[in-house]
């Protein structure tokens, strides 16, 4: 279970009753959320906790502190108060400061001592606080305020974490994410759809209910873009994956790709999601399936049943799960899904199915027609490497399909495990690249002479957990398969492989 970091962010307005906000783009390099725009905020420093700042609100006063000083660092808005009520404008000497808070030479509690400059709790009304649901590698329990951009001052983004920075109203924003210019990180998706046509400062009165829902444990509406819905659902998965996420895509028809798997608590979320969906309009035309593998279909025939829905899959996979689980329909290579009208432009809008055999021999990628989403399934995951285990999996079919996934346009990878990514191109490089190194290893282990599996699997994989290394076991087989099938290793007897 990954430690939850506190964090802070702001939603900066123009002005009093203005709809434009300062939005960032998020550095790509960035691990949470990377190519991402958000609203300015950061991580809490220890000097945040700083009772002369603020010596009655304890349990806010780091949060706010935080909030003031990444907005300062990050965009060179100060929203702090001379002794005589004013804010102070932008010079040379903030500039320094603003240089010396970002190389750590200054902190933001004696900057603001030595100027005799005030935080007032009255700049930075509270919103609420959001967690990272549990899925993610890392999680902030973030803290959200509102402000304005005091008169005197302007943003500007000094190179570094973030891209970049514009002031921007909040319909045009949702504009250009309906039509696929920028991806919105699922907190400010929900909280801009929220504000709608309402000024900033009504953001504590219209979001503050829903954050306290969210708190209560009500589903976070993770909106990878519009009508595309990831719910991450706990799985029994191998180290470090702890779920299997699921999705909605379409808009008025509507297909959920890998339902997850049967814990009962599981499937009530599940269940619960799609409730909301049909709510919102949509029709669930299809339950559709990545692969046959049981941490993505569990949930699959009690949510048909329940729902009245068909489970679509490849032929391969219909086949692993005769009797188990009824395919209705069978997907090839190069199927259209129709999805509806596209939420940007109203155009037809379609799920392409291409079949990625390696991983699993029915494997299906699904690839969107209008925002440059790749459904990858267990193809790559933003967590680990991925199980290639023989006989059904095949380790140079995998190659070629993560050589065929790295040829599509893609502007985000979906994972079934892990999150989203803007950065297809490096997870499935990093995945290329850790195979090749895989079996460099073991060219090198068999140059020494003929090896057995378990010796070339202890040597290559030490220090795995040891419920882990049947798993390290099948890679090495896959390995050596494929070596066999070019020619150049083959078995010895039952357990051992040599050169040539
Ligand atoms: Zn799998």
């Amino acid at each position: 279970m990954s430690a939850i970091i506190p964090a802070a962010s702001v939603l900066v307005a123009r002005g009093p009753g203005s709809r434009e906000i300062f939005s960032i783009l998020r550095g790509s390099q960035l691990r949470f959320f990377g190519g991402f725009w958000a609203f300015p905020g950061g991580k809490l420093a220890a000097e945040d906790d700083d009772p002369t700042i603020d010596p009655i609100q304890q349990k806010l006063r780091a949060r706010r502190v935080a909030a003031c000083r990444e907005l300062f660092e990050e965009t060179g808005i100060l929203i702090v108060r001379r002794p005589d009520g004013s804010f102070p404008t932008r010079d040379a000497d903030l500039d320094r400061c603003r240089h010396a808070l970002l190389d750590g030479s200054l902190t933001f509690p004696h900057m603001l001592a030595e100027r005799g400059l005030i935080l007032c709790d009255g700049d930075f009304p509270l919103i609420g606080e959001i967690t990272t649901p549990a899925f993610a590698a890392v999680r902030y329990a973030t803290t959200f305020f509102t402000a304005h951009l005091p008169v005197g001052q302007e943003a500007d983004i000094w190179p570094g974490e973030l891209e970049s920075g514009e002031w921007i109203a909040i319909q045009d924003l949702l504009v250009r994410w309906r039509r696929g210019e920028i991806c919105l990180t699922p907190p400010t998706a929900m909280t801009l759809q929220t504000l709608g046509q309402h000024p900033v400062e009504s953001a504590p009165q219209l979001l503050g209910p829903l954050l306290e829902r969210l708190a209560q444990g009500a589903e976070h509406p993770i909106f990878i873009a519009p009508c595309v819905r990831m719910l991450p659902l706990k799985t029994v998965a191998l180290a470090p994956s702890t779920h299997t996420n699921a999705y909605f895509v379409g808009n008025g028809p509507c297909y959920l790709i890998d339902p997850g798997p049967d814990e009962p608590a599981e499937q009530a979320r599940l269940f619960g999601v799609i409730d909301e969906q049909l709510q919102a309009g949509q029709s669930l035309t299809a339950i559709v399936l990545s692969h046959h593998h049981r941490d993505h279909v569990g949930a699959a025939v009690a949510c048909a049943n329940r729902f009245r829905l068909p489970i679509w899959a490849h032929a391969r996979t219909a086949e692993k799960l005769q009797g188990r689980v009824p395919i209705a329909r069978t997907l090839c290579d190069g199927d259209r899904l129709g999805l509806g009208p596209s939420p940007g432009d109203g155009r037809p809008w379609s799920l392409e199915v291409l079949h990625t055999p390696g991983h699993a021999s029915g494997h299906l990628v699904f690839a969107d027609s209008h925002y440059g989403l790749v459904f990858a399934g267990d193809m790559v995951s933003t967590l680990s490497s991925m199980v290639i285990a023989p006989p059904d999996g095949d380790l140079a079919l995998y190659l070629q399909s993560l050589r065929r996934l790295r040829a599509l346009p893609c502007r985000m990878l979906l994972p079934s495990h892990g999150n989203a990514s803007t950065q297809a191109a490096q997870v499935i490089d990093a995945a290329l690249e850790h195979r090749a190194k895989r079996e460099r290893q073991l060219l090198d282990t068999l140059a020494t002479g003929p090896a057995a599996i378990d010796e070339m699997t202890e040597r290559m994989y030490r220090g795995t957990p040891e419920a882990l290394m049947h798993f390290a076991r099948a890679q090495v087989l896959a390995g050596l398969l494929k070596l066999q099938a070019e020619g150049i290793a083959q078995p010895v007897d039952e357990e051992r492989w040599q050169l040539g």
